[in-house]
């Protein structure tokens, strides 16, 4: 055994890496990405303003102006917003500066991987909730285990990545009560559901909202992510985020695609939920298969077959889902995201082969 090793932390050791499976496929259903790239003229504007940039030049040490604009479209203040490179790297400076040895995540699982893999690089201890038998959220035991534990942080996506559900903002409200530790609110999703918590961030001081460009805003390349606080958590806050993590060109994009979201975007996320609505109809009438209800770009669907069979027959037929048997509760169920019509059409030609029809 190599000595080098034994200084790693033994709870990293003890970690699976955090990694996705390599395939490819024509219909890509796999990411929970926008269907649709980005519109062209949007694409061309984006562009135009690249090739005038100083390449040589550092970016902004803080991206002020993406700041001001992202404070204006979300309704909150400048100095309440950090801008990230994915919401990924905001998901690890939120635990940076409160995770540790003795300190203890809450999360309820199944949910978005990334959260257990950072808290227990970090020395911290997850404690972990399930969700209901519906994959919904249970409130009621939410707020036993906060009131009686006071996890230092308590992580809950919402929609939730598999699982597609939502926590109301009564009972979101009363979680922001009990708890003394930080709530992250993980908004990922949120355009798809139409609804957001951001308006409570005045009221509660302890509420940490994350949203991410990689979804609705269809940038996922360009890896831009952001979080919103209390203007003194903020400052706190960015003390983990390293000089210059958003490039300038992302910086960029970031600022055209918020100009341009009611006309160029948010066309694109109607169209998805509507997609969401027909994909779940007629899943449902596959014998075999029960798809659960989802606020996202995306839902789990229950089968009688084996998923990994499932994910291998349809990467056969040119269709990558994400296999999602090996998360708590999940071992019976595949995750698809949304896809265009035309690939929601072959997704779902597969799936009749498969399960027999
Ligand atoms: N949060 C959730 C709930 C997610 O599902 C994902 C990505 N799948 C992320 C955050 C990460 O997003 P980003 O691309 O902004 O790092």
């Amino acid at each position: 055994m190599k000595k080098s090793l034994d200084i790693v932390k033994p709870a990293v050791r003890g970690l699976r890496a955090y990694s996705l499976s390599p395939h490819r496929a024509q219909v890509k259903l796999n990411q929970n990405e926008n269907a649709w790239d980005m519109p062209l003229a949007l694409r061309q504007e984006i562009l135009h303003r690249f090739e005038q940039m100083r390449w040589s030049r550092y970016p902004d040490f803080i991206p002020a102006s993406l700041h001001e604009n992202l404070a204006e479209f979300s309704g909150v203040r400048s100095d309440q917003i950090i801008a990230g490179n994915g919401s990924n790297e905001l998901i690890q400076a939120v635990m940076m500066v409160t995770i540790g040895p003795r300190k203890h995540v809450l999360m309820c699982e199944p949910t978005f991987a990334l959260y257990r893999q950072v808290a227990t690089v970090l020395g911290g201890n997850v404690e972990s909730i399930s969700l209901s038998n519906s994959l919904q959220y249970n409130s009621a035991l939410l707020f036993s285990v906060v009131e009686e534990r006071q996890p230092d942080v308590t992580v809950i996506c919402s929609p939730n990545n598999p699982s597609g559900c939502v926590i109301d903002d009564q009972d979101l409200v009363k979680l922001l009560r009990i708890a003394r530790g930080l709530v992250v609110i993980d908004e990922a999703y949120h355009e798809f559901a139409q609804h957001t918590i951001v308006p409570l961030l005045e009221q509660h001081e302890n509420l940490v909202v994350l949203r991410t460009f990689s979804k609705a805003m269809a940038l996922a390349a360009l890896r831009v992510g952001y979080l919103m606080a209390q203007a003194d958590l903020v400052r706190e806050i960015r003390k983990a985020v390293l000089p210059y993590n958003l490039n300038s060109f992302s910086q960029m994009a970031a600022e055209c695609a918020v100009d341009r979201y009611e006309t160029d975007l948010r066309p694109l996320v109607k169209r998805i939920i509507n997609e969401r609505q027909r994909l779940f109809d007629d899943l449902s009438a596959i014998k075999g298969l029960t798809p659960v209800p989802s606020k996202g770009n995306f839902m789990v669907v229950k089968t009688e077959l084996d998923p990994k069979v499932v994910f291998e027959e349809l990467l056969l037929r040119d269709v990558l889902i994400r296999d999602v048997s090996g998360y708590p509760m999940l071992k019976k169920y595949f995750r698809v995201s949304v896809g265009r019509p035309e690939e929601n059409d072959e997704l779902l030609a597969g799936l009749r082969e498969i399960c027999g029809e």
